[in-house]
C-alpha cells in the first residue's frame, strides 16, 4: 500500500477518488492539489441554474468538513507544473513541492478555442470553471446580442439561458445538425425546432470566420462565408482539450489524453488517471475513447481507487449523460457509435420521446427527451445486457420495466 497519495485535480474525479480511497480503508497521507480556488463543486450547473440566477451559489460536491474529517488535505489554488517520476515529487506553480508514493491524475480538460482573428477581444468567453461562469453571468446582465459558437450541449444550454434572459441569440454550428457527435438525427432536429421556437437564430453549416472588435471589445462576429452578426458577447463551445501536458512531459504515455488500461493504470506503476483527461480502451466499442461526463469521472475514479488499493476491478460502467435546455431534459445512456438502426418510442409532437439505438439486434444506447423513465429503464437494460426486440421498444403499450424486473428476480 502506498504511504502517501497525491491527487491532481479537484473536480468530479479528484474529489471522488479521495472519498473512495478513504471508503476503501486507505489510511495513508492523502493530498488533493487543485488549481481552482473553490472546494470541489458540481460543474454541470455552471451552464444551467448558475447562469440563470445571480443568487445561485456553487454546489460543493462534499462539504468542507468531509475533507477535514477524513484527513484529506486540500490544496486549493495550487497548480502542478511538473511531476518528477524518479524523485516521486510534484512541483507547484508557487515553487513548492510535494512528495508522493502514488499519484492519481484527474486534471480534466479545458475549452478548445478556434484559431481566429479577434478571439482575444473583451467579451469573448468559454465556460469550464466557476470563474468563467461568474464572469459570463455578470456580462450577461448588460449584454444584448449574444453569439454562441458551437451547437453542442454547453453551447445550447447557454443559448437557451440567454434567450430566457431576453437576449438576442445566434448559434453558429459548423455541422449540418446540433449535438451531431452524440445524438440521433431525430433528436438534433427536435432541438433545432425547440431553439428556433424559443427565438434563437440557429445557423447550421456555418463556421465562424473572425471576431470583430471596437476599442478592444467585441462588436460583431463574421462567419466564414462573410456574414456579419452584431455581438456584444461571444461564447465559444466547440469542445475541449484534455489537460494531459504535465503528465506527458513527465514521461507518462499520452495520446489524446492520458493513456490508461481497464483499471485506470497509466504507463507508470502506481499512477492512475481517470475522467475527462483519460483515454481508455472501451470494451464494447473495441477502440480507445475519452468520455466527458460526470458519470464517467466518478465511476472511473472508483475503479482507480480500487487499483491503488491493490484490487483489480475492470471499468465496465454503463455511460450516461444529461443536458437541460430551456425546460426540456435530454438524457442519454449507452454509446450509439456502433448503432446500425434506431427505433422511436413516443412522439416528438407530444414533446416526449426516446430513440433506441441498436447494433444489429443489440440495444446499445437510448436518447430520451422528457422521458426520464425510459432513461432509467435503459440504464438497467443496457447494464444487464438485455435488448428488447425493436418492435417491443417501439410499442408504447409494452412494459419494458417488466423485462428488467424479470431478470433482477432471476428469471
Ligand atoms: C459548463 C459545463 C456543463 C457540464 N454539464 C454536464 C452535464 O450536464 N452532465 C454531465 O455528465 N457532464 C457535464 N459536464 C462535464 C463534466 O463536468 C465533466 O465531464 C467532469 O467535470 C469531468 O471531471 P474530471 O474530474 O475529469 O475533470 P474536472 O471536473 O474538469 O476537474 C479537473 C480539475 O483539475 C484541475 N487541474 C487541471 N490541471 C491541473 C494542474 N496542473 N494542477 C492542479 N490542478 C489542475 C482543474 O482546474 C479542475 O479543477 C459539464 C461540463 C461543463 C464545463
Amino acid at each position: 500500500m502506498p504511504k502517501s497519495i497525491a491527487i491532481i485535480g479537484g473536480g468530479h474525479g479528484g474529489s471522488q477518488v479521495a472519498a473512495s480511497l478513504r471508503d476503501g480503508g486507505y489510511d495513508g497521507a492523502l493530498t488533493l492539489v487543485t488549481a481552482e480556488t473553490d472546494i470541489p463543486y458540481q460543474r454541470p450547473p455552471l451552464s444551467k441554474a448558475f447562469l440563470k440566477d445571480p443568487k445561485h451559489d456553487l454546489l460543493p460536491l462534499r462539504p468542507a468538513s468531509f475533507y477535514e474529517k477524513n484527513s484529506i488535505e486540500l490544496r486549493l489554488g495550487a497548480r502542478v507544473e511538473a511531476i518528477d517520476l524518479r524523485a516521486r515529487r510534484l512541483t507547484l506553480a508557487d515553487g513548492g513541492t510535494l512528495a508522493f508514493d502514488a499519484l492519481a491524475l484527474a486534471p480534466g480538460a479545458r475549452p478548445r478555442l478556434p484559431r481566429i482573428e479577434g478571439i482575444g477581444f473583451d467579451g469573448v468567453f468559454a465556460l469550464r470553471e466557476s470563474a468563467d461562469a461568474r464572469a459570463i453571468r455578470e456580462r450577461l446582465i448588460s449584454a444584448s446580442d449574444v453569439v454562441v459558437v458551437g451547437g453542442g450541449f454547453i453551447g445550447l444550454e447557454i443559448a437557451s439561458t440567454a434567450r430566457l434572459l431576453g437576449k438576442t441569440v445566434t448559434v453558429l454550428e459548423a455541422a449540418d445538425r446540433l449535438m451531431g457527435r452524440v445524438v440521433a438525427r431525430e433528436i438534433s432536429a427536435h432541438f433545432l425546432g425547440l431553439h428556433r421556437g424559443w427565438g434563437t437564430d440557429v445557423r447550421l453549416d456555418t463556421a465562424i470566420g473572425r471576431v470583430i472588435g471596437e476599442e478592444g471589445r467585441v462588436a460583431a462576429v463574421e462567419t466564414a462565408a462573410g456574414d456579419r452578426i452584431p455581438a456584444d458577447m461571444v461564447l465559444i463551445g466547440i469542445g475541449v482539450i484534455p489537460n494531459s501536458e504535465v503528465a506527458g512531459a513527465a514521461g507518462i504515455q499520452v495520446e489524446n489524453g492520458i493513456v490508461v488500461d481497464d483499471f485506470m493504470a497509466t504507463s507508470v506503476p502506481e499512477i492512475v488517471a481517470f475522467g475527462d483527461a483519460a483515454n481508455f480502451h472501451h470494451w464494447d466499442l473495441q477502440r480507445r475513447v475519452r468520455l466527458e461526463s460526470v458519470q464517467n469521472a466518478v465511476d472511473q475514479a472508483k475503479t482507480a481507487a480500487a487499483t491503488l488499493l491493490g484490487k483489480h476491478e475492470a471499468y465496465r460502467a454503463v455511460p450516461w449523460f444529461w443536458s437541460d435546455q430551456g425546460d426540456v431534459k435530454l438524457q442519454m445512456v449507452g454509446l450509439p457509435f456502433s448503432a446500425t438502426r434506431s427505433i422511436r418510442r413516443g412522439s416528438p409532437d407530444s414533446g416526449a420521446f426516446s430513440i433506441f439505438h441498436y447494433a444489429g439486434d443489440r440495444l446499445v444506447a437510448i436518447d430520451s427527451v422528457n422521458r426520464a423513465a425510459d432513461h432509467m429503464i435503459g440504464r438497467r437494460l443496457i447494464g444487464a445486457g438485455i435488448s428488447p426486440p425493436p418492435e417491443v421498444a417501439a410499442d408504447e403499450g409494452a412494459d419494458l420495466k417488466a423485462m428488467v424486473a424479470g431478470v433482477s428476480a432471476g428469471h
